[in-house]
């Protein structure tokens, strides 16, 4: 007996032949599948205490986001049109700061209903509003309206312990003179040994716990802000915890390290290896690829604030032939504007085909890899999560097919990549629960009015003096 079957929908595997089962089944016990088949075979396999029909649905691997900020969903669409540094000091900074524990909380749960209900069960989360992570009492409500809506989450607690070169520091100084009226904030950087210590403290008290949804990972915040020292000690953390290890490198093409590219920068702290994920990497060269492929460090892909920000396209061609692994991610909501994987895939397939002037790179199989499997082996979960097979865990995610939009259609991953919005996804499950049903999200209760979350966006846009934006 198992807890539940979901039978006669088409069913797509992800597993290592890619198998698409037309009349399929899913059985799930407990947090694990049991098995996946043809339905005929499952059902006469197992009784079940629940069975679902799901004809008519896609039954397919939940998604996984290996790059976000969660708290800029409050301020989505606000100061835009800027680089990223003048938008990271004049805009992200000012807002963050001016946010409490109780804005964290709810910019956690309106961050869970939207991306849980856009198919995604698993998302890496780069912490820190200003490069090091929250306080306790933020980190506290933030996890725990996480475990309310029973998503998957990797909490990277960042950290920044050196200011970077004097360069860069003036360069800062220099874009913010720009905006005078918003309340610039910085967090001091940290003492080496006091970020590595708060960081080691929180995969203590938290890594693991929410049945195991939720896991703690060093993240030391940013290439340019973070001493060899800092990146050693992060990686040795991630040794000593079996977990990863994130950080921003190379998003723009402004010159974070002299005499170094960021990639070089980091191996010369021994940060680079299977246990490091690295957000962005647009500005690599042909040899910081080979450094990532030698050294299996893996690649989170951000493409459509890559766009926004227009820092360039990451170079995912050569990475591919390098054989380096990249996940894709959705990064700051702010700029994105959302927290839908279904529609960064359709951007990432359309611009990497545009920048490589190939019609038949990225094809869509590619990119819904970059969102399941791939994505699993970025984050160090291929054994767990990632594709629909027995011994996964069950993050499985249903869509509607019965649409105008996706009839007809020709193959299971254009109809993802081309076809699909995300808004057609019905039903998804984390870890064996029901999280998403009817489209709504079963652990946090009735939605916020939408009202309430405008005035708490305004009124921190006057505390920030965002208001007083002068571009
Ligand atoms: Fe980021």
């Amino acid at each position: 007996m198992v807890d539940l079957i979901l039978r006669g929908g088409t069913v797509a595997t992800m597993d290592e032949q890619r198998r698409v089962i037309e009349d399929g089944a899913v059985a799930v016990d407990g947090p694990e599948i049991v098995a996946v088949g043809e339905t005929d075979a499952v059902v006469g396999d197992y009784d079940a205490d629940r069975v679902v029909d799901t004809s008519g649905q896609l039954v397919m691997p939940g998604l996984i986001n290996t790059h976000v900020h969660v708290p800029d969903i409050l301020y989505r669409g606000r100061g835009k049109a800027r680089g990223l540094h003048d938008w990271l000091f004049n805009v992200k900074h000012p807002f963050v700061a001016a946010m409490d524990a109780e804005d964290h909380a709810v910019a956690a749960e309106l961050y869970c209903r939207e991306t849980l209900r856009a198919g995604v069960t698993t998302f890496v989360e780069n912490a820190g509003g200003l490069g090091n992570g929250y306080d306790a009492e933020t980190i506290r409500r933030k996890l725990s309206a996480y475990d309310d809506a029973g998503v998957r989450n990797v909490y990277a607690h960042g950290f920044l312990d050196q200011g970077g070169e004097a360069a860069f520091g003036s360069y800062i100084e220099t874009l913010r003179r720009k905006e005078p009226g918003v309340d610039h904030a910085s967090d001091p950087p940290m003492e080496t040994d006091a970020a590595l210590a708060a960081v080691e403290e929180l995969i203590e008290q938290y890594h693991g716990t929410a049945e195991g949804r939720q896991s703690v990972w060093p993240g030391p915040f940013l290439a340019w802000g973070v001493s060899r020292e800092g990146l050693a000690g992060a990686y040795a953390l991630a040794e000593k915890y079996d977990v990863m290890t994130t950080t921003h490198t190379a998003e723009s093409s402004v010159q974070e390290r002299h005499l170094a590219s960021s990639v070089e920068y980091l191996e010369s702290a021994g940060y680079l290896g299977d246990r490091t994920l690295l957000g962005h990497c647009v500005q690599v060269s042909q040899s910081d690829i080979r450094r990532l492929a030698a050294t299996d460090t893996k690649v989170a892909h951000n493409i459509a604030t890559n766009c926004s920000l227009a820092t360039g396209v990451a170079p995912v061609s050569a990475m591919d032939a390098a054989g380096v692994t990249v996940g894709l991610g959705t990064d700051n909501i702010a700029h994105n504007d959302t927290a839908n994987l279904i529609a960064d895939m359709r951007v990432a397939a359309l611009v990497h085909k545009v920048d490589d002037r190939d019609p038949g790179r990225l094809p869509a199989e590619r990119v819904v890899e970059m969102a399941t499997i791939d994505a699993a082996r970025a984050i160090g979960h291929a054994d767990s999560l990632g594709s629909l097979e027995a011994g996964k865990l069950a993050d499985i995610v249903m869509l509607d097919l019965d649409y105008p939009h996706l009839t007809p259609y020709t193959d299971v991953a254009s109809l993802l990549v081309y076809q699909a919005t995300g808004s057609e996804v019905s039903t998804v499950l984390c870890n064996g629960d029901v999280v998403i049903e009817n489209g709504e999200c079963q652990g946090l209760g009735d939605r916020p009015d939408p009202v309430s979350i405008q005035e708490r966006s305004e009124s921190l846009v006057e505390r920030s003096g965002l208001n007083q934006l002068v571009r």
